[in-house]
Formats: structure tokens, C-alpha cells, sequence
């Protein structure tokens, strides 16, 4: 806690933490409900597909967005649901289940489809170094908690019956629709031209949505009693009872992808709010979409790629996950495997300064060391200002290429001595705490000393290499890379290595 307490105090107001809010459609300081405490909910995934790049885009923006709270010293309870029953086909909540579908088409049960893709989903955030959230809840397992808050919207006055289940009449909500900053004659146009709502008999408005779906005859799994009759949750109903239930009725920060505004996020912000009488979040934070290679992400473009087609294609995950870092995640990125193979080049690049870092043997006292200091300090203040002013993450890279630039230019003068290096490998090392990008394990991989048969290898090929046997070299240089994953660089100063 004390060190939290002197990051913000080394904070001027220029600097304070600033977020972009959908709902006022401005960045605003951000003040947590509780004082160091920050309550965030983000939409997860519903269980039934493995996830594209395009959603991973945005849960590597949300892990960043957390990690820049948490650096700014508070501590972050963070929620991210898994939904397993009630994501109907059409978001506008109408059609079937889709992992209901799911589950018919492959003759497996809804649980075995559901805890298939939720690990696959958890691998995929593990490799891109996204930290778990605090808790993963499922709907299916907090069927209480939902009834019990959709009682308190049907004893509001909220609820209606219609041919396949309980709705929520949103003319009955005033401010219905705020969030996505259009008038309810725009957003009613918006979603007639959407085409995707189907006539459900005994709906009264067309931005109705369903929060207790009726049971078919025929269907078993995932299907409850309540008040209203045998069924199961509508998709909106589930993120709201869950934040509420582990973050309280008002709490800080809700997050999700841009396409969550108009329908999912406008429909819990009215149920949220119709059944508590008071607000419900106070920072909506949304995530842009990823093109790919120009284009939206489309089956009949076959351009929809996920996390293992990445690392089926030999990529290291983190440099996927740099590249997601290039764009502000307000703005649409555009993907393409050339933007991927350069972000390779910049990982290793950082990579291999931080371990050649660690190389420097110069012990010299350097007269203007302090001025050097001074100048990687103010880069990393340009850093965190950056991050702090709504995530601006391409400049805040551009502050730490400078850092490296910096550094690099003066090793190449023969200035940098060990102590200078050792300062910038710090600074480096909290950038990380933000960017996730493993720095740690390459600021220290020189420092374990290598094993006996690995030396004895590097050595060989180096001896192999002066004395012009190239084959030799290049079969050694092969052996370490397949056998102990060292990448060998030759550099002017000699021969250097790294894990990729
Ligand atoms: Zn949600």
C-alpha cells in the first residue's frame, strides 16, 4: 500500500488517470465508488466457438486497462463472466440458444461444449499473458441470484409475458438508450435497418428483450423452475445479476467490445437500473473491432483466425500481443501477418537490448550520467502519461522505443556503463508491468549461467565459425535452437543469445 501511495502522490493532476466514458462520450479523471477499490465487470465469452482475434484483440486491451489501474495503485476486483445458457442466436434476443444449438449439432451436452471452449479460452488468455480476472462466474451456477433480480424488476412494474417468455418493456424506462447517444426514433431506425429482429408474438416494442425464456417440451439441460414457469435467463440478465452480486449495485467500471453498446450494455444498464432505482456503472469503456488485412472478419471471406491458427503458424503469442498494443483500442486495427511478422522483429529487437543489457561490463564513472538518467526518467513519465491519458498505448511504445534508442546510442559511443544499464533494465521492467510482454525472463536470462553442454555447444560453434566452417556452425546453430530453444545472434561485440 505504501508503495501505492507514493505512485499517486508522484502524480500531478496532468498526469491522473483518465478514461474515456461511452456513456458522456468524453475522457473524465476517473475516481473509483471506494476510495482505492475498483470494481470491473467485462463481458466474457459466450462458450460455444473458440474466440477469434478480433475478440482476443479485445481482451488484451481490457488486461491492459486493468494494469494500468493497478499501476496507478489501486486495486482492481475484476469479473469477467462465462456465459453457458441464454446467449439466444440473434443478440436482439430472439431465436434459439446458442449453446443449446451447439450442443444438438454435436450430440454433446451444453456443460461438456461449454468447459470445452472455456479452457480452450483460458489457454488462449494464458499465452497472451492476460491476467485471470478474479472471478470467472456462469450464469448456470447463480440461477438464484437471477431470479431473485428479476422479481425485483417485475415488483417495479418492468416485466411483461410474451408467446416465449418474460420481457423487459423498455418504454417504461426513460432514459432507455442513453448509452449509445442516439434518440430512441435513431436507435429504434438503427435497429429496423439491423434486420435481425424477428416478430416474437406478444412483444410490445421492438427494443424489448427477454430476461426469462420459456422452456420448450423437449428441452432438459439447463432449465430451471421460477415464478414465471420452467426456462432459463436471457443473455443481458446474467451480466447484470453477476457484477451485482460480486461488485455491488453501483460500482466503477464495465467493459466489452464496441458492438456490446447499442442491445447487451443498453439493456442491462435499464434492467440493472429499473430494479435498484439508482445508477449502475459509472465508466463504460468499449473496445473497437480488428479488420483483417483491410477487410471485416467474415466466414465467406475465410479470414476469421484465432489464437491457435497464430501459434499453429510458429508465432510467438506476445507478439500478437504487442501488435494488438500498436492501435488505441478506441480506433479500428487493421491485422494483417505482415503488421504480425514486424511485431516479431520489435518483440526480439526488445528482447535482445534487454539481454545484451545485462552483457554491459563497462564500470567507467560517466560525468553526465545524471543527464542521461534525467532524460530516460522523462520517457518514462511520457510512458505512464500516455497510458494514463485513456490508454494511449502506441505512444506510450513510442516513449519506450525512444528509451531503447536513447540507450542504444550511447553503448554505440561507448559511454553506457553498468550501473546506466541496470537503471534503464528497471524502467524497462516496469513498462512491463503494463505491456505483459515477459521482459522479466530476458533482463535475467544472463544471469543464470548457462548450462555446461549449452556452453560447451556455443563455444564449439564459435571456435567453428572463426575457423570458417560455416556447415558446422550452422548445424550447431540448429541443435541449440531445436534441442534448448537459444536463438544465436552474431553481433560486432561477439556472439549473443536468447529464448525467443
Ligand atoms: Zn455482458
Amino acid at each position: 500500500m505504501q508503495k501505492a501511495f507514493i505512485r499517486l502522490f508522484e502524480l500531478d493532476s496532468d498526469t491522473m488517470l483518465k478514461l474515456y466514458n461511452t456513456l458522456i462520450r468524453k475522457k473524465m479523471p476517473f475516481k473509483p465508488i471506494h476510495d482505492k477499490l475498483v470494481g470491473l465487470y467485462t463481458c466474457g465469452i459466450t462458450a460455444y466457438y473458440s474466440p477469434h482475434i478480433g475478440n482476443m484483440r479485445t481482451y488484451i486491451n481490457e488486461d491492459v486497462i486493468r494494469r494500468v489501474i493497478q499501476r496507478n495503485g489501486y486495486s482492481v476486483t475484476h469479473i469477467q463472466n462465462v456465459t453457458d445458457v441464454g446467449h439466444l442466436v440473434s443478440d436482439a434476443d430472439t431465436g434459439e440458444d446458442k449453446l443449446r444449438l451447439a450442443a444438438e449439432k454435436e450430440h454433446r451436452t451444453m456443460r461438456s461444449i461449454a468447459d470445452f471452449y472455456t479452457k480452450m479460452f483460458t489457454d488462449d488468455m494464458e499465452s497472451l499473458n492476460i491476467l485471470m480476472p478474479s472471478l470467472m462466474p456462469k450464469p448456470s451456477e447463480h440461477i438464484p441470484e437471477i431470479i431473485s433480480l428479476i422479481k425485483r424488476i417485475d415488483e417495479k412494474g418492468f416485466l411483461y409475458k410474451a408467446e416465449d417468455g418474460m420481457y423487459f418493456d423498455t418504454a417504461k424506462f426513460k432514459s432507455y438508450g442513453e448509452l449509445t447517444g442516439m434518440t430512441l426514433k435513431e436507435l429504434l431506425d438503427n435497429l429496423k435497418a439491423g434486420a435481425r429482429v424477428d416478430v416474437v408474438k406478444g412483444k410490445k416494442n421492438i427494443t424489448d428483450f427477454v430476461v426469462w425464456r420459456f422452456a420448450h417440451g423437449d428441452e432438459k439441460e439447463m432449465i430451471w423452475d421460477s415464478p414465471w414457469g420452467r426456462g432459463f435467463p436471457g443473455w443481458h440478465i446474467e451480466c447484470s445479476a453477476l457484477s451485482m452480486k460480486y461488485l455491488g449495485e453501483h460500482f466503477d467500471i464495465h467493459t466489452g467490445g464496441v458492438d456490446h453498446i447499442a442491445i447487451h450494455h443498453t439493456n442491462e444498464i435499464a434492467q440493472s437500473e429499473a430494479a435498484t432505482g439508482q445508477k449502475f456503472v459509472n465508466y463504460w469503456m468499449h473496445m473497437n473491432f480488428l479488420v483483417v488485412e483491410g477487410q471485416k472478419m467474415s466466414k465467406s471471406l475465410r479470414n476469421i483466425f484465432t489464437v491457435q491458427d497464430i501459434l499453429g503458424r510458429g508465432y510467438n503469442p506476445l507478439a500478437f500481443r504487442l501488435f494488438m498494443m500498436s492501435g488505441h483500442y478506441r480506433q479500428i486495427l487493421n491485422f494483417t501477418f505482415e503488421g504480425l511478422d514486424n511485431a516479431v522483429k520489435t518483440l526480439n529487437g526488445m528482447y535482445s537490448f534487454l539481454e545484451r543489457l545485462g552483457e554491459v561490463k563497462n564500470t567507467a564513472k560517466n560525468l553526465d550520467t545524471n543527464d542521461f538518467k534525467k532524460a530516460i526518467t522523462t520517457h518514462k513519465k511520457l510512458f505512464f502519461k500516455a497510458l494514463n491519458d485513456d490508454i494511449n498505448t502506441p505512444q506510450s511504445l513510442a516513449e519506450m522505443h525512444a528509451v531503447i534508442s536513447e540507450t542504444n546510442s550511447r553503448k554505440e559511443s561507448g559511454k553506457l556503463n553498468k550501473a546506466e544499464a541496470r537503471f534503464v533494465a528497471k524502467v524497462m521492467l516496469t513498462f512491463d508491468e503494463v505491456l505483459g510482454l515477459n521482459f522479466a525472463e530476458h533482463v535475467s536470462a544472463k544471469k543464470e549461467p548457462l548450462a555446461a553442454e549449452i556452453k560447451k555447444l556455443v563455444d564449439e560453434r564459435e571456435t567453428a565459425r572463426k575457423s570458417k566452417d560455416f556447415k558446422k556452425a550452422d548445424e550447431i546453430r540448429k541443435l541449440l535452437g531445436e534441442k534448448y530453444h537459444i536463438v544465436l545472434e552474431d553481433t560486432k561485440d561477439g556472439v549473443v543469445w536468447h529464448k525467443p
